[in-house]
């Protein structure tokens, strides 16, 4: 069959299979605490969202594209755009939020074991394990192949000792997948990648206050901490590879994503709507404000650029393509841009935007001066703005650094 009568016959079998298995309440838009990251610790306040992600976990639709040995839905790349569609036609809550299925899981599918992908990939496609990300530490950010946390060779197993930070809900994960140092004699030749346990002993977490009012990640200190030598990924010292392979599918799903679960607060309304609305229109109906109405007016047909890039470079990837090193393209603009949106819907409400707390403000408005200060760490989460340029420069543009 070509391809294109095939796609019909799964767009009909997609199609009646959501209209009977997606609940109502999943068809809704969605807010921050309607978010399921999964895991041991996932709380379902709406027992619809459960069992849409157990229905869509089954189907191996949380991984359209993952094998089906792996628990992933086994879906060519055209039968996965359609799926897209189709949920997009009935606007369906993505049932699962998770560095699992963002980051882990495609990096497992390159470099992992075979026991490893049959052991990790089915329990992130349904949502079982929730997974964090060990990388920086506090003298290894943006230069993160100087990270120092040690992974001794005792034999019949590894032990670390170090301490990892910013680790994005390092506190409500199950599992962690985790840069330590197995060489200290070279730097990127020295660094290995593991998966442990958060629950092992000698784990400890710390939450760390955000600007915006929530501790959305955590200091994470290992002391002494056991690992059977299975898990570890790839090569002894070959670590680094596969760390910069992950960093790619971050970038480009955190810019695909528009930053996360975040929302820019205001309810679903952009900073056109509500400018509108505080504001008020001249007599040709457009907003009174002409200067805020030119930069939001620059904003959105940036934002729908970006759209279309982000939409045209995930087709590439589908289809083959290596985007490779345009993700910090995609992570850049995507960072500004969310920047940007939040800080124009903070203007647009004026004074009615400057809350914290109590009741002189609704909840949208309280959490459209959360999501701008949110906002700020988009520009450093994922590799900061400035690195992400150096990248542009080196690897997309081919400029020489300067001697
Ligand atoms: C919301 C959020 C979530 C995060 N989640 C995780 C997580 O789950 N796991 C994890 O491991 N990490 C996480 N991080 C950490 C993040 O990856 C680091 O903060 C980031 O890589 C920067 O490292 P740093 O904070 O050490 O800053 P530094 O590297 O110390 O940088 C400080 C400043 O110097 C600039 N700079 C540094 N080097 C250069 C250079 N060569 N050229 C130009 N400018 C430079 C940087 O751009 C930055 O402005 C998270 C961060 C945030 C904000």
């Amino acid at each position: 069959m070509a391809d294109g009568a095939a796609h019909d016959t799964f767009r009909i079998e997609a199609r009646n299979w959501l209209e009977e298995n997606c609940p109502p309440s999943m068809r809704t838009p969605m807010s921050d605490a309607d978010v399921i990251w999964g895991g041991k610790g996932q709380v379902f306040h709406n027992p619809e969202a459960k069992l849409w992600l157990e229905r869509m976990g089954e189907k191996g639709w949380t991984a359209p594209e993952w094998p089906r040995e792996y628990g992933g839905g086994g879906l060519s790349r055209g039968e996965a755009a359609v799926l897209q569609q189709e949920l997009g036609r009935i606007k369906a809550r993505p049932p699962l939020f998770s560095f699992g299925l963002w980051m882990f899981g495609p990096a497992l599918l390159e470099f992992g074991s075979e026991e490893q992908k049959k052991r990790f990939l089915p329990d992130i496609v349904m949502g079982r394990t929730r997974w964090c990300q060990g990388y920086s530490e506090p003298g290894a950010g943006s230069d993160l192949a100087d990270l120092q946390t040690k992974c001794e060779d005792k034999g019949d197993h590894y032990l670390i000792n170090g301490q990892k930070v910013w680790t994005s809900y390092a506190n409500h994960a199950d599992w962690i997948f985790c840069l330590v140092r197995t060489d200290t004699s070279v730097k990127h030749g020295g660094i290995s990648f593991i998966l442990f346990d958060m629950k092992s002993e000698g784990v400890e977490t710390r939450p760390i206050l955000l600007i915006s009012g929530s501790s959305p990640f955590c200091e994470t200190f290992f002391t002494d901490v056991k690992v059977p030598k299975d898990q570890l990924v790839g090569e002894v010292n070959g670590g680094w590879t596969i760390a910069k392979r992950l960093l790619q599918f971050e970038r480009q799903s955190i810019s695909a994503s528009g930053f996360g679960a975040s929302t820019a607060g205001a309810g679903a309304l952009g900073p056109h709507d509500i400018a509108k609305a505080k504001i008020g229109v001249n007599s040709d109906g457009a907003l009174a404000d002409g200067d805020l109405r030119g930069r939001i007016a620059k904003h959105l047909m940036y934002n729908k650029a970006f759209g279309l890039t982000v939409r045209r470079s995930t087709e590439t990837a589908k289809a083959g393509g290596d985007i490779g090193p345009t993700t910090s393209i995609l992570k850049y603009c995507g960072a500004k841009l969310n920047q940007d949106k939040t800080e124009l819907v903070v203007e647009a409400l004026g004074a009615d935007g400057l809350g914290w707390s109590g009741d002189g403000f609704d909840k949208d408005e309280l959490d459209a001066t959360r999501a701008m200060l949110r906002a700020k760490g988009n520009s450093i989460e994922g590799g900061t703005s400035e690195v992400n340029l150096n990248v542009i420069a080196k690897r997309v543009l081919g400029l020489r650094e300067h001697q």
